[in-house]
């Protein structure tokens, strides 16, 4: 037998685990349990499908017993799927999903002692050295010869060798360390399965001795026995109807397959009769699942035909813009052997797919409106996923363009475009919106001085992905989304008096053009710039200085330069005193000024710092 280290990752997760969920110590058990669930719903799913497993004997079941003595014991074994030599290696000697590794360097420090955050990924079996100073477990995988036990004390290492074990199946024990010594108790652990598991679809039997007294008087005699108790009602908690079922039935069992803390912020359990025969439950949870923005996020939908389990790693179940719901789809009318392929192309499933995502929106909808408190908290988690809906799913893009919120430069919090809608002035000819990386720098951007002057809101678009999806919505309810990062949107306030200045300032214009040759694509006289010299915009067709940013990052190189357009503001006094100036070396250095603070306003890189630099120090001597 060899001693084995345990990955980095697992020592910062154990270290980690003891650290900030010690007050949460007794969900090792719900974790333990739902581990031995999901054993026998594999084996389960074998003995029916597959012709190898058909003939084992299979009696799915859970049996938790404890021992008083000298060291203190917890056992818990299942009848599941069982694991061998590279089953234990693998599993429990490091950390499968490797987001988790990436999720746990990014934590700071008092991130790491937040238990709901740490709770959050599913601290599974390692939970229980919480609770124990070494761990015990005797596996034999199912359908083959040998037994394996492996051995830690959770510290550094683990251990791995050869053993007896009769039938199929894991036993578990734990040697409880002080901590722990509370659940060698029949009542604590009868107490914490029902908490935890009364919804574990097998039974969970836990075995204690009872002491019973016999005979009268002098002759009493106590009498001690051995009695095993089914504890769980060991039904599918889905099945059940909406009315035998109370808010904290709901939440115990999402806090089990959801392996969260935390209560979720909402569940939504589904019937459906008739032509399609399925159950489904979701959930939300309170936080987005930490794997929400990586490329192997963990799917978080199950899938079950009649009761049996099927697979949890089914991404196609749910779109992808619905990724941190969490849950179970149960259906009637699918074949239980069906293959992943099969299962992607599926009517059935397809239909049912279709149907739940309608139903999720319009729980969410009625959220919105009935509980903007709550509908607000779930828009701080989720707004994003939500926006990817709006090129992903067109079908119910209607929906999507009502769930989604907005900052905006005239409310605080987040607006809808309803309520953008119903302030908008009379006259006004568009849904007004920023893009840009940063919501401070958008809402003191010179593009929208003119707008907030004039009293029109704008909306602040800061997400990353804004820039990709806003302009694909096109209109709201038949008005256009305009964005005052490109140049035509502010013709939509010209007035006769711009053209007056327009003509007046004429020469100037062409000699700053002039000036700046093919550094600009145009320079134009401003209708939205008040307080500011001047701003620089995107053509029409072009992409903005954001969108150029991100298609550089994105790895596009050698994508054709585009030059802005620059704005100049008439009414502005270094405008109106540059009118007055003849010396051409003088108004060239200007012109460039007037560029390159715009585009530094822009977030957009000065490409000749060095000649920026120069030409500011000339204009400063002489201004001196
Ligand atoms: P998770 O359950 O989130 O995958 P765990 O650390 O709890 O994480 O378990 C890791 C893996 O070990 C499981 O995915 C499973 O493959 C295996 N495992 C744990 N407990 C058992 C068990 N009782 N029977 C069979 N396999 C198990």
């Amino acid at each position: 037998m060899s001693k084995k280290k345990f990955k980095t990752e697992v020592s910062q997760l154990l270290h980690l685990i003891i650290h900030s969920l010690y007050s949460h110590k007794e969900i090792f058990l719900r974790e333990l349990v739902s581990n031995a669930s999901d054993a026998l719903d594999k084996l389960k799913y074998l003995t029916l499908t597959d012709d190898n497993y058909k003939k084992l004997k299979f009696d799915p079941r859970i049996d938790i017993k404890f021992e008083d003595g000298d060291k203190k014991k917890l056992i818990i074994t299942d009848t599941g799927i069982g694991m061998n030599e590279d089953d234990l290696e693998a599993q429990l000697g490091t950390i499968a999903r490797s987001g988790t590794k990436n999720f746990l360097n990014t934590l700071s420090g008092d991130e790491k002692k937040d238990a709901n955050l740490i709770g959050q990924f599913g601290v599974g079996f390692y939970s229980s050295f919480m609770v124990a100073d070494k761990v015990e477990v005797l596996s034999k995988k199912a359908g083959e010869e040998k037994a394996f036990l492996w051995i830690s004390d959770g510290e550094n290492s683990y251990s791995i060798k050869e053993a007896e074990k009769k039938s199929f199946g894991t036993t578990i024990t734990l040697f409880l360390n002080d901590e722990g010594s509370e659940y060698s108790s029949r009542w604590t652990l009868e107490n914490l399965i029902k908490k935890y598991s009364d919804h574990i679809a097998f039974p969970i039997f836990l075995e204690y001795e009872d002491t019973t007294w016999e005979g009268e008087g002098d002759d009493r005699k106590e009498k001690k026995e051995i009695k095993v108790e089914q504890v769980n009602a060991a039904s599918a908690l889905w099945k059940k109807s909406k009315s035998d079922l109370t808010e904290e039935d709901y939440n115990e069992f999402y806090k089990t397959i959801g392996h969260d803390n935390e209560e979720p912020l909402l569940y939504i359990h589904t019937k459906a009769e008739g032509t399609l025969e399925y159950t489904t439950l979701f959930y939300i949870p309170k936080k987005a699942p930490f794997d929400m923005y990586q490329a192997d996020y963990k799917a978080g939908v199950k899938l079950y035909v009649s009761r049996i389990f099927i697979t949890d790693d089914e991404k196609e179940l749910m779109p992808t813009y619905l990724r941190f719901l969490r849950g179970i789809i149960d259906s009637e009318d699918l074949p239980l052997n069906v293959s992943r392929e099969i299962l992607q192309q599926n009517r059935v499933l397809t239909n049912i797919k279709n149907a739940s995502v309608k139903k999720v929106l319009s729980e969410l909808q009625k959220l919105s409106e009935n509980n903007q408190e709550k509908y607000i908290e779930f828009i701080k988690e989720y707004n994003r996923p939500l926006k990817e809906g709006l090129y992903s799913d067109f079908t119910n893009r209607d929906t999507l363009l009502e769930l989604i919120r907005f900052k905006s430069t005239e409310v605080e919090g987040y607006t809808s475009l309803a309520a953008y809608k119903e302030r908008m002035k009379d006259d006004q000819k568009g849904i007004y919106y920023i893009t840009g990386e940063n919501e401070d720098t958008l809402r003191n951007s010179p593009l929208i001085e003119g707008y907030v002057k004039k009293g029109i809101e704008v909306l602040i678009m800061s997400d990353e992905i804004d820039e990709i999806v806003i302009p694909t919505i096109g209109t709201y309810k038949e008005t256009e989304l305009k964005s005052v990062n490109k140049s035509g949107t502010a013709d939509d306030f010209k007035t006769e008096a711009d053209e007056e200045t327009e003509k007046k300032v004429e020469p100037l214009i062409k000699k700053i053009k002039d000036a700046l040759g093919d550094r600009v694509k145009d320079v134009v006289v401003s209708k939205r710039l008040s307080d500011s010299p001047s701003c620089i915009v995107a053509d029409e067709n072009d992409p903005t200085v954001q969108m150029q940013q991100m298609l550089k990052a994105m790895g596009q190189k050698d994508a054709p330069e585009v030059v802005p357009i620059l704005e100049v503001n008439p009414t502005h006094e270094i405008v109106e005193k540059l009118e007055k100036v003849s010396d051409n070396e003088f108004i060239k250095d200007i012109s460039f000024l007037l560029l390159e603070q715009a585009m530094l306003m822009e977030g957009a890189e000065l490409k000749k710092p060095a000649e920026f630099v120069k030409r500011l120090n000339r204009v400063m001597t002489k201004a001196l």
